[in-house]
């Protein structure tokens, strides 16, 4: 029995029931030896079966566990076929169709579904508009412990298949930091999803990205599940996660001095920036390229603004929030139009072609010192025309060999764009034979 009173490090545990959340009784096993550093810690050998009195701290893996709930956007039909067959206290969170912005929790109850909108105020989500949670996950925890007004307390969690795997590995895998270690030291960078800022992690210099909320969560776990998975020089090197008690999420990479080479170039200009190094950003974001084309990872959102830049001018592809296996398809609603295929834009047909394609506008990034792709040309505009095979002119001064490498990255039929292996072979040659100076 783990006594309320000890340290438990989830770490070393893993669940053998079916997880609902953290019941008292919920038995987990522990994955390794641990004598405990401290009079608080609960010593355990690997394999010891542990069953769980009580739960004085949300932990992260518990967090993890639960986030499995979230169903992200389904419809309200979508979510009673899941909670088919009824059972009475099953249930899921979705994001409200009606109401962009809030949740919905869908509860199995009776054999009917009831369906509680979660509106979110000021910061805090509620759905009788008298209790106010800081995030979803002590929202759940209320309503596992107390009905408190809906039609059954919450007993079992519908899981979200696919991003299990995912998650579960994540966990498993090691790369859970410990949040003791890390010190967060300023504010860098805003992205999509909540702040990036320089940190400390036991002595080393390290960038985190900061959550905004629960419903980012989802989207930040699959960004960091991406990562677990890919490891390559020009690849901004994830090294692990953190959740705090309070639902905030952490993901910890590598600190990229120089920051986003669209910022970097912009900054410098023709003046500081040689042909030299221009032909090397090239080069590095092509083998990051290429090595996710042999992954069979297609990145979706590769941009100046999506590569970084080390202390020693090491171009490194970041944001894989996008990036999934190939040949899935996606919401094209949000997608940078001007970076983006017409193929992906008409058919969401995203492959590494359609990333190809994306790295020409990239180059044209680079060696237009960071300018916004089709210059004087309305953003409404820009499809139709490039449809009709519309390509936009060399950057000044850009070498003639880098932009017949454009062009056919802008070939209309994807087919016949060249690999990036292609690619990085034909920059190889220009590098070995100066032909960008
Ligand atoms: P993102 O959320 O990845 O789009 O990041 C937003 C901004 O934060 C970037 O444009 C960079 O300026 C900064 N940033 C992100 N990741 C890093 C990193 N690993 N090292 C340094 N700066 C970063």
């Amino acid at each position: 029995m783990l006594g309320l009173g000890y340290n438990v490090n989830y770490d070393f545990i893993s669940f053998i029931q079916h997880p609902t959340i953290w019941p008292p009784g919920t038995e987990c096993v522990a994955r390794y030896n641990f004598p405990g550093t401290a009079d608080q810690d609960l010593p355990m050998c690997k394999g010891d079966v542990l069953t769980i009195i009580g739960v004085t701290k949300q932990t992260h893996v518990l967090y993890l566990w639960s986030l499995r709930w979230f169903h992200g956007k389904i419809t309200r039909d979508q979510a009673e076929r899941l909670l088919y067959p009824p059972e009475t206290g099953l249930f899921l969170v979705r994001e409200s169709t009606n109401f962009p912005g809030d949740y919905t929790l869908c509860v199995s109850c009776d054999s009917k579904v009831e369906h509680y909108r979660i509106i979110y105020h000021n910061g805090k989500l509620s759905i009788d508009e008298e209790e106010y949670f800081e995030n979803l996950m002590q929202l759940m925890e209320h309503y596992t412990k107390d009905a408190d007004g809906l039609c059954t307390r919450l007993i079992k969690p519908k899981l979200m298949e696919g991003s299990v795997a995912a998650q579960d590995e994540f966990s498993r895998s090691g790369w859970a930091l410990n949040r003791k270690e890390l010190k967060l030291i300023q504010t860098i960078g805003k992205g999509e999803f909540g702040d990036v800022m320089v940190g400390d992690y036991l002595g080393k210099k390290v960038a985190v990205k900061c959550i905004k909320h629960d419903a980012t969560a989802q989207a930040f776990v699959a960004e960091a599940s991406v990562m677990t998975q890919l490891r390559h020089t020009n690849l901004v090197q994830l090294l692990g996660v953190i959740v705090e008690e309070k639902g905030s999420l952490f993901i910890v990479t590598e600190y990229m001095a120089k920051g986003s080479l669209v910022d970097y170039l912009r900054s410098r200009g023709r003046t500081v920036i040689g042909g030299d190094c221009l032909i090397n950003f090239s080069m590095d974001v092509c083998k990051a390229m290429e090595y996710l084309e042999a992954n069979n990872f297609v990145h979706r959102d590769l941009a100046a603004r999506n590569v970084l830049v080390s202390e020693d001018n090491k171009a490194k592809v970041s944001d894989f929030g996008l990036t999934k296996e190939a040949s899935s398809t996606q919401d094209t609603a949000k997608l940078p139009v001007k970076w983006t295929s017409p193929e992906a834009l008409r058919e969401k047909m995203f492959s590494t072609k359609s990333d190809v394609w994306s790295y020409g506008i990239l180059l044209w990034e680079i060696y237009s010192f960071g300018r916004v792709p089709y210059p004087r040309i309305p953003l409404k505009e820009v499809v139709p025309r490039v449809e009709k095979g519309y390509k936009m002119d060399a950057p000044d001064c850009c070498p003639a060999v880098v932009y017949d490498i454009m062009k056919e990255c802008w070939t209309l039929d994807p087919v016949e764009r060249p690999s990036f292996r292609e690619l990085r072979q034909k920059l190889q040659d220009i590098i070995a034979n100066e032909l960008y100076r």
